[in-house]
């Protein structure tokens, strides 16, 4: 594919999609990417291209090592076609909770995985409006990436934490007595009616939710009636999956809309809760068993996914630890008793999240040892007042 690459424009801008097969626990996503394509000088043209498409177009391989070593010639370019990611349900969702937006390295992952175009419209309500028609040199693209993490990693990080409240009463991650018979959709009523009230509703905005029944999800990126019916009919053939029985999709430009509608199907997969990591306490959507305690991610640089691991490792933490848990657990039983004896109390309401996120901060202080047993009970007195 030999193009005049630097003077192309490309579309502006398309939705995000989803698509929630809650049968089969998939989850379907299409939007436009930006991707690392590299650009060299042949034949007196430029070639703007994948990886594969330069390993075809360079025969020599000194000259392709050579070109894939030169950051020079690596660019990102917006592509105007439209790929579709398929996952286990609740992989988006889980990746935004995991992100640090603050961190450079981490959001750069997020970001890698579905491009840049995923967060324009949020960036954009609050004043960093990317022109996604540029085709961008490594440096760039960082730079972009380094503004996210500086200036707006604070709106990233409260919608993160919208969701990971509803997230963490819905799933009832800390266990709470009250909810443990109740499944994540009716504790989801159960917050919608009650004084406690969803947080992630509070970014839903049905007018930017488009309902798109003339299409689908098949990996059939082409306009309608473009390809010969005799084609398709034989590709099918060889590659059922190419076609994903989609009745509908939801598109919305807005990335909130697309996560509060993933958290709204995935509720509806009772058997499948969203979980957190007993190793690395990352959120995840178990593959297979409904009673699996650890993420499948790599455990810090251990080359072993926390599954491989997190049994040894949460063994041998919570020797250290089970003292400071149960201590933590008593005086936070006690907080929510006051609670539910008191729903009025808006005060013992708020005393109680404070004493939680309190602890998240306390309790990586421990892990990291700069807080002692000693003073952890300490404070614990404290908080029991
Ligand atoms: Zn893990």
């Amino acid at each position: 594919m030999f193009i005049k690459a630097l003077s192309q424009q490309k579309i502006i801008e398309k939705p995000i999609s989803i698509f929630v097969d809650k049968v089969n626990r998939r989850e379907y996503l299409r939007f436009s990417k930006y991707e690392l394509r590299y650009k060299i000088m042949k034949d007196g043209m430029y070639f703007l291209g994948s990886e594969g498409e330069l390993k075809r177009t360079v025969k020599s391989t000194a000259e392709k090592r050579q070109i894939l070593k030169d950051e020079s010639l690596m660019y990102y370019e917006y592509d105007e076609q439209r790929i579709t990611v398929e996952n286990i349900a609740g992989t988006l969702l889980c990746d935004f909770l995991n992100t640090n937006f603050s961190d450079f390295a981490d959001l750069k992952k997020f970001i890698d995985k579905y491009s840049l175009v995923i967060l324009k419209e949020i960036l954009k309500e609050n004043g960093f409006d990317i022109n996604l028609t540029m085709i961008l040199t490594k440096t760039k693209y960082d730079n972009i990436i380094k503004e996210i993490a500086t200036k707006y990693n604070d709106i990233l990080e409260s919608i993160k934490e919208a969701f990971i409240y509803d997230v963490d009463n819905c799933y009832n991650i800390y266990n709470d007595e009250l909810k443990k018979d109740l499944t994540p959709y009716e504790i989801y009523v159960v917050e919608m009616f009650s004084n406690k009230y969803s947080k992630a509703i509070k970014l839903y905005d049905p007018t930017k939710i488009y309902l798109e029944c003339d299409n689908d999800m098949t990996v059939y990126h082409i306009g309608f009636g473009s390809v010969k019916e005799k084609h398709i009919i034989e590709t099918l053939n060889i590659e059922k999956s190419l076609i994903v029985p989609s009745p509908y999709i939801i598109s919305s430009l807005d990335l909130k809309q697309i996560l509060f509608i993933e958290f709204k199907e995935l509720l509806c997969i009772e058997k499948f809760p969203i979980k957190k990591c007993r190793n690395c306490e990352k959120y995840f959507v178990p593959d297979k068993r409904t009673d699996e305690l650890y993420c499948n991610n790599l455990f810090e640089d251990t080359g072993k996914t926390c599954k491989e691991i997190g049994f040894f490792k949460y063994n041998q933490r919570k020797l250290k630890e089970d003292d400071v848990a149960r201590l933590y657990r008593n005086t936070y039983q006690q907080k929510l008793l006051r609670v539910v004896r008191n729903p009025e109390n808006v005060a013992y309401r708020l005393q109680l999240e404070l004493f939680k996120e309190a602890y998240k901060e306390v309790k990586e202080k421990m892990a990291n040892g700069k807080m002692t047993k000693e003073e952890f009970k300490e404070w614990l007195l404290k908080m029991k007042k």
